[in-house]
């Protein structure tokens, strides 16, 4: 079965690991075990740096993680790139327990805002009350937070560049691509495709990429319920891919509605349409 078989050791010095790959809200039940029921949140290694992507639920487990696992004695230090300010893409943040050692370092960035707004602005009027108890003042790690215009290249960490692009979402999202000693992953939700045409800025961003992780909310067959909602197929990602000569797809930002048993059969189709693609869970590890 797609999926099964890509998990590879964390030693690996580039790579993703899923912590959440659940769409729109988080999904306890039985029927999400093996998938999983959080919400986005990636993290991605170059070498001893950490990046993470999204910080919806998952980024809680992250951080716990983290906890034990990867905290230096002289503190954590950590990029987090939002594809948009959308609920499930940062309801994790106040429980990400790195926000609350002195000794961490947390640079949070957003590309869909500027110039309009800022993401300091918007993560304290989404950390307010009557809606949440405590401000992001509360958060006592060395946090900055830091507006570009998706479309820019970043270059957070010496040797790891990002090179960024516009997706078609309500509000704004950010595309990403991350390159790394020669690779690339590619991070692409929330996204909405129009059946006429491909995405030209996607097409650009993800151009013979090593893997492409795409907003897969719905089926092709699912597609015309959902005009407006910001999200796309995960045929469209594989159209994409086969345009755009990407090595993998990776399927992710699942619906609510979609249970294991259906993601089961999403990575049936997928395997015989494109062999090696891979539906993302909780806990996948992949190198590009
Ligand atoms: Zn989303
Ligand atoms: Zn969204």
């Amino acid at each position: 079965m797609a999926g099964d078989g890509c998990e590879l050791a964390e030693e690996s010095e580039f790579f993703v690991k899923f912590w959440g790959v659940r769409g729109s809200i988080a999904c306890p039940g039985h029927e999400y075990e093996r998938y999983g029921g959080n919400t986005s949140c990636l993290e991605i290694r170059c070498k001893d740096q950490l990046l993470a992507f999204d910080a919806g639920t998952g980024l809680r487990r992250l951080g716990a993680h983290l906890k034990v696992n990867g905290t230096p004695n002289d503190g954590l230090e950590a990029d987090l790139f939002l594809t948009h300010t959308h609920h499930d893409h940062i309801i994790g943040l106040p429980f990400f327990v790195p926000m609350f050692d002195p000794k961490n370092r947390v640079r949070i960035w957003a590309g869909h805002l500027a110039p309009d707004s800022h993401l300091h602005d918007v993560l304290c009027r989404f950390m307010a009350a009557p809606l949440f108890p405590v401000p992001p003042k509360i958060f006592a790690a060395n946090v900055s937070y830091h507006d570009f215009v998706s479309g820019e290249t970043l270059e957070p960490r010496p040797g790891v560049r990002l090179r960024t692009a516009p997706l078609n979402h309500p509000n704004g999202a950010t595309g990403y691509r991350v390159e790394f000693e020669g690779r690339s992953i590619c991070y692409v939700t929330d996204t909405e495709h129009d059946p006429k045409k491909l995405d030209r800025n996607i097409l650009e961003l993800i151009d013979g990429a090593d893997m492409m992780i795409y907003d897969c909310s719905y089926t092709d067959e699912e597609f015309s319920q959902y005009k407006g909602w910001g999200h796309s197929t995960w045929q469209e990602g594989a159209r994409l891919c086969d345009e755009a000569g990407v090595k993998r797809l990776v399927i992710f930002h699942h619906d609510p509605s979609h249970d294991d048993d259906f993601l089961d059969g999403v990575a049936e189709q997928a395997e015989k349409l494109r062999p090696g693609s891979v539906v993302a869970r909780e806990g996948t590890v992949l190198t590009p």
